[in-house]
């Protein structure tokens, strides 16, 4: 494996600096540093999609011919690497990783030249309905019904932990259209208009007091059979082409990293019980190393991975490995998040995250996220595939068990 970045990889790791300098403001900065988890503000998702999508890098692993940049997957790493140190929106934009090259591989024309264009525009926000109450791991198990009715399908069921589906006017959704076939057998993949008559979305407020998540009940929602993607019974291969999608031009590593100089910089403001600064501390000193040491192996496996991709091979189980290891590293950054400002995760202040609120923080600006986050990380093991899941990836994959 070659770590070494190649002359052209310089150039255009500077490029995007560059561009990044001149359009990611401070107060865009300041305004994406109020998230906790996995997505901004939507109005700020909306805005940063823009000024990337004026540039041409609204859809980084798109080819160019539906819009997308075409590059390929070292550029993508970096622009994502150099995205997260600096400090982007987050934008989790399940149109441009997950049904947008879904539609590619298995839309049909007219469904790829009406939807592609509208999430580059950010016309459509889509939300993902796959997980059910009962059916989350065992995601086959999934009982919301598609009926056909003509040239429609009545949608009855109810969809849950669904991410933005307050804001987003599309749902990629997973639907069984033949419940007397074997499980996997009888899913159909169909896209959703969220204005439909008989759609409601229920809300759920984190532990954090924050609204990311939904529960979604489909109360007789026609749904035209334009609308399905690929044939009807065949979800279950289009569901599994779509999470490839996941792989690639992601960076936990860099995420990890800045989370990591982050909370280096609150030790070095913050007191220890001794009166000096608490990154001096010893005991403290030794987390925030051995984390360090463990974000490296993080970085070094994302690394393998690329390397993997740019020559053309699967990553296998490398990308679970990643997952796991990422989303607990985070979780363990945040625990020290809470460490290092100590008392002032006691007052939970949440008017003071909402961008322009005249209401103060209890306490320095840097300990109003900690709480938040520390709070929000708990679901990252989680989403996407359980880390107990992924485990079983790996045990299987790797260890042949
Ligand atoms: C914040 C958040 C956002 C989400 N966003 C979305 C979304 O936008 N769209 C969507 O469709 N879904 C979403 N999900 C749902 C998510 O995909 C599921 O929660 C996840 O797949 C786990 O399913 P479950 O909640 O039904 O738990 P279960 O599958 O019931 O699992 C319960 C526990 O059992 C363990 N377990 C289950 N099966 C096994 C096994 N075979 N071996 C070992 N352990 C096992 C799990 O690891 C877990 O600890 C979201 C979830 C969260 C928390």
């Amino acid at each position: 494996m070659d770590l070494a970045m190649k002359q052209e990889d310089l150039a255009f790791r500077d490029e995007v600096r560059a561009f990044l300098d001149t359009h990611l403001t401070e107060e865009l900065k300041a305004r994406a540093r109020l998230t906790p988890g996995i997505l901004s503000d939507h109005s700020l998702r909306v805005e940063w999609l823009a000024i990337v999508n004026a540039r041409g890098w609204a859809a980084p692993s798109w080819p160019k011919q539906y819009g997308g940049t075409g590059w390929d997957v070292m550029k993508r790493f970096i622009y994502a690497s150099e995205c997260a140190t600096a400090g982007v929106p987050i934008s989790s934009n399940m149109g441009l990783s997950m049904v947008g090259p879904t539609l590619m591989g298995h839309g049909s024309e007219a469904q790829k030249a009406w939807y592609l264009p509208r999430i580059l525009n950010g016309e459509d926000w889509w939300c993902q309905g796959y997980s059910e109450p009962g059916s989350g791991s065992d995601l086959a198990s999934l009982q919301t019904r598609a009926i056909s009715d003509g040239d429609d399908y009545i949608v009855n069921g109810s969809k849950l932990w669904t991410t933005g589906a307050h804001f987003a006017n599309r749902m990629f959704c997973l639907v069984r259209t033949d419940p007397s076939a074997r499980k996997q057998e009888g899913i159909s993949f169909i896209l959703i208009d969220m204005e439909s008559p008989g759609i409601t979305v229920e809300p759920i407020i984190t532990l954090a007091g924050d609204h990311e998540v939904n529960q979604v009940f489909f109360d007789n929602v026609r749904v035209p059979k334009a609308n399905l993607v690929g044939a009807e019974n065949n979800g279950w291969t289009v569901a599994k082409y779509l999470l490839e999608f996941e792989r690639g031009g992601s960076a936990h590593g860099a995420n990890l990293r800045s989370a990591l100089n982050r909370l280096r910089s609150i030790a070095s403001e913050e007191r220890a019980g001794d009166g000096g600064k608490l990154i001096t501390d010893p005991a403290f000193r030794r987390k925030v190393d051995e984390a360090d040491i463990d974000v490296t192996a993080v970085e070094s496996t994302e690394h393998r991975i690329m390397s993997a991709l740019s020559s053309g091979q699967n990553p296998g189980a490398a990308s679970s490995i990643i997952k796991t290891r990422g989303t607990e590293m985070n979780q363990r950054l945040t625990e020290l998040g809470i460490e290092a400002v100590a008392y002032y995760v006691v007052p939970h202040v949440l008017e003071a995250r909402i961008w322009g609120s005249n209401v103060s923080p209890a306490g320095p600006d840097h300990a109003l996220m900690a709480v938040p986050k520390y709070l929000n990380t708990r679901a990252s093991s989680i989403y996407g595939g359980s880390n107990e899941v992924q485990r079983n990836i790996m045990a299987k994959a790797v260890l042949e068990l």
